[in-house]
């Protein structure tokens, strides 16, 4: 099979770990993206007890207006020109097409044909690729079922532009998911029927109407309503494998991967905190923070009196100044908080810091692989929800499951310090819902028993793993049925 991903990393990472569960499952997988995220992505390869039926295969984004050179990921690249990374991604159709067509042909070994492809919500175009190609495609979802019916309703229709009430009627969702007008982004409340990105999502959403499945990670018994919706709605199986983690992080209660330097002395730094002390501070792999922003939240973090890490990534507009991100800190603040706040500039060790016993609070977001990442391991997410599904993610967590709190934003769309500071507080001290804690802990059994032999979303493991290895055998015994030297 063929896996094409999203560039960005909340997309790449969850795609390529499920590309690894069906290669350490048997099935043999080629992951097909650009150079810079396959270097990436091959330098996270956990090494296999035994070989894997795995290849990458490198494709090249064509020159496209408003995309420098040599970025293909929104990781770094400034979030001005996010959109033209989608637009020209989409433009990989004829190359991805080319390959699809040369796998089939000159493939040296059976098992590297194309027997069916995934892409994801935001690569439509895969799944005509692969009805060009006479052959399956699937489509991976990395948000919820929940949040990606929503925000895929929402730029499809544009409902709010129909009239000005308050609440939001979604043609395509349940009827008993409500939205208001508040918990749409602002620039969602700025689009018209001619925005780039309206036009962009519905091609993508037409396209994905050919899918042969939805294989999303969440797991059943997050949206059991809305999963049932998802397959009654669409007609298509659904899937539910999540949440899509790495092998080590499923059934055990931490990590076993050996730590490289940094995470070293994180973990170290780490062991010197109090159990549940510590609130991780991360907005994700392509969001930034305000100038005025980081100092409200620095002040915030300072006042609380507690424990921390903070992933401080620096605002583009800021990125060429020398010493840039030490100065967007008030004067003195990293002196000051020495001994209890660590700052990590650059890539944090997430899923090893969210491990960790001393960890008690996450200050989030909402990107779908943080949420998912944080509830596994049973540390309550403090909500600060920035862009695309991520308000929804939240306004899920929070109103339905309840293992979050919001952090409200003040003047100007800025977090002020004093609800840093009263946040903070009322996860770690437990302060207000006593049954936060308890209600995540909780969740998070379940995540776990999800992933677990006979949980739900193993069972959906085992099935997919069954349909793709009934794929490819077909395809080989044609081959061999077909080929001349056989038939010679
Ligand atoms: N991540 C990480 N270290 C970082 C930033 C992000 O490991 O410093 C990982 C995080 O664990 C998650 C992914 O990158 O798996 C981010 O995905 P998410 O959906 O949370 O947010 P996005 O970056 O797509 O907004």
């Amino acid at each position: 099979m063929v896996v094409f991903s999203t560039l960005e990393q909340g997309h790449l990472i969850p795609a390529f770990q499920t590309t690894l569960h069906l290669a350490h499952r048997g099935v043999a997988v080629t992951f097909v993206t650009t150079p810079l995220n396959a270097t990436a992505l091959a330098s996270r390869l956990p090494r296999p007890q035994s070989p894997l039926l795995l290849r990458f295969h490198h494709l090249s984004l064509p020159p496209f207006d408003g995309l420098p050179p040599d970025q293909e990921s929104c990781h770094t690249l400034n979030p001005k020109h996010f959109d033209n990374l989608y637009l020209a991604t989409e433009q990989l159709q004829p190359q991805f097409e080319g390959l699809l067509r040369s796998l089939a042909v000159n493939a040296d070994e059976d098992w590297m044909k194309p027997t069916c492809v995934i892409g994801d919500m935001f690569t439509g175009w895969v799944q005509e690729s692969a009805m060009k190609m006479g052959i399956p495609g699937f489509t991976f979802y990395t948000s919820p079922a929940y949040g990606t019916l929503l925000y895929n309703s929402l730029w499809l229709h544009l409902p709010h532009l129909d009239n000005q009430y308050d609440t939001v009627t979604l043609p395509d969702a349940p009827t008993f998911l409500t939205l208001n007008r508040s918990d749409l982004t602002p620039s969602l409340l700025k689009a018209t029927r001619s925005s780039p990105w309206h036009l962009f999502v519905s091609r993508q959403v037409n396209k994905n109407r050919h899918t042969r499945g939805y294989i999303v990670n969440t797991f059943l018994e997050l949206e059991p309503e809305i999963i049932e919706y998802m397959e009654t709605s669409t007609g298509k199986t659904v899937w539910t494998v999540g949440p899509v983690l790495p092998y080590d992080y499923i059934a055990g209660s931490s990590a076993t991967t050996p730590l490289n330097r940094g995470e070293a002395s994180i973990s170290e730094w780490l062991n010197q905190q109090a159990p549940g002390s510590v609130v991780y501070v991360s907005f994700g792999s392509r969001n930034f923070l305000s100038a005025a922003q980081i100092r409200e939240l620095a002040f915030g973090l300072q006042g609380s009196g507690k424990s921390f890490i903070w992933v401080l990534r620096t605002p583009p507009e800021t990125e060429n100044e020398r010493g840039s991100s030490q100065s967007l800190l008030p004067e003195g603040f990293e002196r000051d908080t020495s001994g209890r706040g660590l700052v990590i500039r650059g890539w944090a060790p997430q899923l090893l810091i969210l491990s960790h016993p001393s960890t008690g609070a996450f200050i989030s977001h909402c990107g779908w692989n943080s949420m998912v990442e944080s509830v596994s391991r049973g540390i309550p997410i403090i909500c600060w929800p920035m862009a695309g599904e991520q308000f929804l993610n939240a306004k899920w967590f929070i109103e339905q499951l309840r293992v979050a709190v919001r952090a409200r934003r003040g003047d100007g769309g800025v977090v002020p310090r004093e609800e840093v500071e009263r946040v903070v507080r009322v996860v770690l001290e437990n302060e207000g819902d006593h049954d936060l804690r308890g209600r995540v802990q909780h969740l998070a059994q379940v995540a776990r028993a999800a992933v677990v032999d006979g949980g739900s979303s193993a069972r959906n493991w085992d099935s997919l793993v069954k349909h793709f290895s009934f794929l490819q055998t077909s395809s080989n015994e044609s081959t061999r049925i077909h080929s001349p030297s056989q038939e010679s």
